[in-house]
């Protein structure tokens, strides 16, 4: 089964057309329930895989280890926005089988929706990624929106030769 797990509700970045952090009332910044209860929940299942996601889920890398080191026969997804990528150390990260990076395209069309930068850090990121040995499956996890063309976003990504498959939404 498919498990997502919200590592928190805040985020470091504030996209426009998300606004960022979720209220803590409505997805808390820290995780209510302990990584014990967790196990016992998911530990039964033969073929688990746990996608860390948030807010920004690099934001509680303890949680992340936590959960990787007490569940080692999971297979491990994340969906990040790439800035906090030295977060988890890079054998933590060679152990995920699938890692999204947000990415909206083009640069310009990325740093006007996540913000000015944002676009080489991510592609810094990815480019981390490779070069420590990730062989997993890297995703450009895209957001389309009223000023992304959808053909020019979409074959910029394949034109970097750096991720895998491309998604968008
Ligand atoms: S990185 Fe994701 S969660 Fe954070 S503000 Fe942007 S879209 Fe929202």
């Amino acid at each position: 089964m498919l498990y997502f797990i919200f590592t928190t509700g805040r985020c470091n970045l504030q996209c426009k057309y998300c606004g960022g952090s979720f209220p803590n009332y409505l997805v808390p910044w820290n995780v209510k329930y302990s990584v014990n209860d967790l196990v016992k929940f998911i530990e039964g299942d033969e073929k688990p895989i746990i996608a860390f996601y948030g807010g920004e889920p690099l934001l509680n890398p303890k949680f992340i280890v936590e959960v990787m080191e007490r569940l080692p026969r999971a297979k491990y997804v994340i969906q990040t926005n790439g800035v906090l990528i030295n977060n988890l150390e890079e054998k933590i990260w060679r152990r995920f089988n699938t890692v999204l990076l947000s990415i909206d395209g083009r640069r310009r069309i990325t740093d006007y929706y996540r913000g000015t930068g944002i676009y080489d850090k991510v592609l810094e990121a990815a480019k981390y990624l490779k070069n420590i040995g990730f062989s997993g499956d890297l995703i450009a996890r895209m957001t389309v929106s009223e000023e992304s063309d959808i053909y020019l976003e979409v074959k910029h990504l394949l034109d970097l030769n750096l991720f895998d498959h491309i998604h968008w939404q």
